[in-house]
């Protein structure tokens, strides 16, 4: 998919033509806002509005589908203008920012009266309070509850005079998640598509490295570039030091200069766009280097593990596994699904403690009713943390404070596995005190906005009582004032109103409101205004009573913000605190979603170890067996054994079309990549050696807007796979060499068949139409044959999709083509002409059969690369001691042994 990228607007509003006798003061205002923030719509607040100008009017009208008009003249032109209401301005943002903008919101930072005071024209103070991008959202109605919103950034450094390593930080201002991690080159398009970031931000000469240009363009994200000289690591690091307030970063861990860069260059970003408000982050903690299973873009895509090929989460493997109960916990099993480990101990970890809750179903169950009532309160801390939260949020972090002591009480068990012990730990940290305050403040019913008031409980703050009291009781004196007017004026349907213009005022039918204007009543009554067919009056009590009522609700709402004040303060306080439990209670809630679905579905705890083993008993296709089980249909579990020093490590998988080929390759990729989340696995049993990388290169896809074609797709991914799977890897190749002509992709069919056999030896499932490959099992001596067994059954095939040992005969191509509503006359056409050609092949000699063809005197296994002659390197190498050097003259002496040896030819 094309990245949405940010799309940059008009920065100079017609600013550049030729001056006019003079904009309004407003409109100078806006030009001068407007031309500080480039790149962004500006949304400038007048009122209950926030309007957009110039060509950010047009574009914003374009896009939400709102009525652009006029005001005022700009150089002699009509001023285009839309506007949003405040009150309803987060659907605007979320419709904007989904269309790859970025907005500046521009409030008043004055109130219109102390304007008037400097002079009658004096306009309004105004300021960008904040950037809205994809990456630094906190809104909860912007945001997406089961997806992390990552804004990543990205540093480098030098290794060689070739090449450079990649630091990237990862950054999620509505949970305060920070993790830095550095990558070689080669694997940064993997790292990118495993964080599958909402926004990214880069040096400007990063950005405009050609290598990458294409990389930026295809992500699904924003991307925008910063000014090079602001991301030098020095700068980086004091930025860091500076924004967590320590003297030094030692604390936090040892990070590499390129991650430094990345942290720094995050930090900017949140600075420039949060403007005032510092979001509480985590510090940055740096993931263990080569802790997750590698999975290169292009194999995350074709299996699917997030999301499907046409960008659903329906339909993925996280859809059909994700028995989660929280926000939290859905991303946090994204994450997980994302970066499987490659610790063993950290995978027995997570297995120990989805077994024990597999075991107690009373607990598991006890702990998901629970943890379902427990809110989002990551998010809900974040925006604490940026002064942009409600009263809503803290009622969040009170019930998310209270599920957290419930559950630690729950979890108050002898013989927890370590995993379960820890989180139960972590949750009994969460302070009661804090829970207790907040359920004696705030109130049953509360509003979104903490402007709206009304949230404190009754009897928590004696003045707010004393307030509101005097509030109530006005409105009831006011009550017995209007009966008392309706008396002396003799008139029943005398009314005390209010409205924004008037205040309170008397409302009177015309003929009544004529009479009030003479005699005794015109003491009283002071007229206002004439209506059609009323009149309305104010009056000296009436007056005195409408300042009482305003002093005080403005004195109960001025309390109320301090009480919010205070228990954002006291929240704050223990926003380290608070982070932990939220990251438990997710954790816990994917720990019971994964005993959940294996109790649901029959899955088996695998065994998992540092050993090569590959050996899978009846497993299952999670996605296409829930798929069939929707449409009451039975799926075949088939076993799947690589382990085989000697047999079976690769495994050519032929049969028929629609046999099941696809689905048993996938569906082992996937059983490695559960059993690496700690997760169990669709199998009665499994035995898994770790897995370092895992490829997988399934069916054909044009990528057109890459400029590729069907065969060029497939050649580069199997590029990738040959020249980067290990030993340890797993490999899954789908039909290798199906895009070309029959003689052509034979040979690059077989020719890979080698290369894995002989160079890469790794575990790996081949699955082929190109039948003459079978003959391959009796020379390559790890390559074993399986195929999908088919009945016939009266002229009709019948897919029994059950793998067995041997070979397949035929593809059953047109029974397929049938069953797929080919017309007849084609089909019957299509089997004579198969006839005539399989008839012609058996007479003729001149067409190769595997024995005729040149196997193994043209293609000899490939050698090893030939020792080179040692040309002094090794003497210079000697004389190095890795140990005594810092990394500047590791550098330099690297340099050396490039130029010595470049010298001698
Ligand atoms: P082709 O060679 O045409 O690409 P294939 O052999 O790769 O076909 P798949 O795409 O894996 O076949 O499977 C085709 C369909 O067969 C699946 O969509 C599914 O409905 C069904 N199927 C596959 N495996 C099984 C199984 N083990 N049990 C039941 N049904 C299965």
């Amino acid at each position: 998919m094309a990245a949405p990228a940010v799309r940059m607007t008009d920065t100079k509003p017609a600013a550049n033509r030729a001056p006019d006798p003079g904009p309004t003061p407003m409109m100078a205002q806006y030009i001068e806002i407007k031309a500080a923030n480039p790149g962004s719509l500006l949304f400038y607040r007048m009122g209950d509005f926030y309007e957009l100008f110039f060509r950010d009017a047009e574009i914003a009208s374009r896009a939400l589908g709102i009525v652009l008009t006029k005001r005022g003249k700009h150089a002699g032109d009509d001023i285009p203008m839309c506007g949003v209401p405040v009150e309803r301005s987060d659907d605007y943002l979320h419709r904007l920012i989904a269309q790859g903008h970025r907005v500046a919101v521009c409030e008043q930072t004055e109130e219109p009266s102390e304007a008037k005071k400097r002079g009658p024209k004096s306009v309004v103070r105004r300021a960008v309070v904040r950037l809205v991008t994809p990456g630094t959202i906190t809104e909860d109605r912007l945001l997406d509850p089961a997806r992390a919103n990552l804004l990543l950034a990205v540093g480098r450094r030098r290794v060689s005079e070739s090449e450079f390593a990649y630091g990237l930080a990862a950054l999620d201002i509505s949970t305060g998640r920070f993790s830095l991690n550095e990558v070689r080159a080669a694997d940064l398009p993997g790292a990118l598509a495993r964080h599958d970031p909402r926004e990214i931000v880069l040096s400007d000469a990063i950005h405009a490295d050609p290598a990458l240009a294409r990389l930026w363009q295809e992500l699904p994200a924003a991307v925008t570039p910063l000014a090079q000289a602001e991301l030098e690591p020095a700068t980086a690091e004091r930025r860091i030091r500076e924004f967590y307030g320590v003297a030094t970063l030692d604390g936090f861990g040892s990070f590499s200069r390129a991650e430094l860069a990345a942290a720094g260059a995050a930090l900017l970003y949140v600075e420039r766009t949060q403007i005032g408000a510092r979001p509480a982050l985590q510090p940055p903690a740096r993931e263990a280097g080569g802790s997750t299973l590698a999975i290169d873009a292009a194999t995350r895509a074709n299996l699917e593990l997030t999301r499907t090929l046409s960008g659903e989460r329906t339909g993925s493997l996280l859809d059909a596994i994700d028995r989660t109960v929280s926000a939290s916990g859905a991303r946090l099993l994204a994450e997980h699904l994302a970066g499987p480990l490659t610790d063993v101990g950290a995978i027995l970890r997570r297995q120990e403690a989805v077994a024990f809750l597999v075991e107690d179903g009373a607990l598991r169950r006890a702990l998901r009713d629970a943890l379902a009532r427990a809110p989002d309160i990551a998010r809900a801390l974040s925006r604490v943390g940026l002064g942009r939260a409600g009263p809503r949020d803290l009622a969040a972090l009170r019930d998310g404070l209270d599920a957290a002591v419930a559950l630690a009480e729950r979890l108050s068990l002898a013989a927890l596995p370590a995993d379960l012990g820890a989180l139960r730990d972590t949750l009994g940290e969460a302070d009661p005190s804090l829970a207790e305050v907040l359920h004696a403040a705030l109130a049953d019913e509360l509003p979104l906005n903490r402007r709206d008031g009304n949230f404190v409980r009754a009897g928590y703050h004696p003045e707010i009582d004393e307030a509101r009291l005097l509030g109530q009781d006005s409105r009831k004196v006011i009550a017995g004032l209007q009966a008392r007017y309706a008396e002396e004026t003799g008139c029943r349907t005398l009314r005390i109103k209010h409205n924004n213009q008037l205040g309170y005022f008397i409302e009177v039918p015309q003929a009544v409101g004529e009479a009030c204007l003479k005699g005794v009543l015109r003491e009283t009554f002071v007229h206002r205004q004439t209506m059609i067919d009323a009149m309305r009056f104010t009056s000296v009590e009436l007056g005195d009573l409408e300042s009482r009522i305003a002093g005080a609700s403005d004195r109960a709402t001025a309390l109320e913000a301090q009480v919010f004040e205070d228990l954002a303060g006291r929240v704050m306080a223990q926003a380290a605190g608070i982070a932990r439990v939220a990251d438990a209670l997710a954790a816990l809630d994917v720990a019971a979603s994964h005993a959940e679905l294996a109790v649901e579905l029959d899955w088996s705890r695998p065994l998992v170890d540092d050993g090569l083993a590959f050996a899978v008993e009846g497993g299952r296709h999670p996605v296409v067996e829930a798929a069939l089980r929707r449409r009451g249909e039975p799926f075949i579990a088939n076993a799947c054994d690589l382990s085989g020093e000697g047999r079976g490590r690769i495994r050519l998988v032929t049969g028929p079309n629609m046999g099941g080929k696809s689905t048993f390759l996938r569906q082992n990729a996937l059983i490695a990549v559960l059993a690496q989340m700690g997760a169990f696995v669709p199998a009665s049993r499994a035995h898994l050696g770790l897995v370092d990388r895992l490829f997988s290169r399934v069916g054909a896809a044009d990528d057109l807007a890459r400029g590729q074609s069907t065969f060029m797709v497939e050649m580069v991914e199997t590029a990738a796979i040959l020249n980067q799977a290990s030993r340890r890897s797993l490999v899954i190749l789908d039909e290798i060499g199906r895009g070309t002509a029959t003689f052509d992709g034979l040979s690059i069919a077989w020719a890979c068949l080698e290369h894995l056999h002989e160079v890469n030896a790794c575990r790996a499932l081949f699955a082929t139409h190109f039948h003459e490959l079978t003959a391959l099992g009796e020379r390559l001596p790890r390559l074993d044959n399986a195929t999908l067994k088919v009945a016939e059954h009266k002229g009709e095939v019948v897919f029994l999709h059950e793998v067995v040992p041997g070979t397949a005969e035929r593809s059953y191509g047109l029974q397929v083509a049938r069953l797929a509503g080919l017309p007849a006359a084609v089909v019957t056409r299509a089997g004579a002409i198969l006839k005539g050609l399989e008839k012609a092949e058996r007479s003729r000699p001149g067409r190769p059969k595997i024995d005729d063809l040149p196997l193994f005197a043209a293609i000899a296994p490939p050698e090893p690369p030939p020792a080179e002659p040692d040309d002094g390197l090794g003497a210079a190498l000697d004389a190095i001691d890795p140990d005594s050097l810092t990394p500047r003259e590791a550098l330099d002496a690297l340099y050396r042994l490039k130029r010595d040896r470049a010298a001698r030819g």
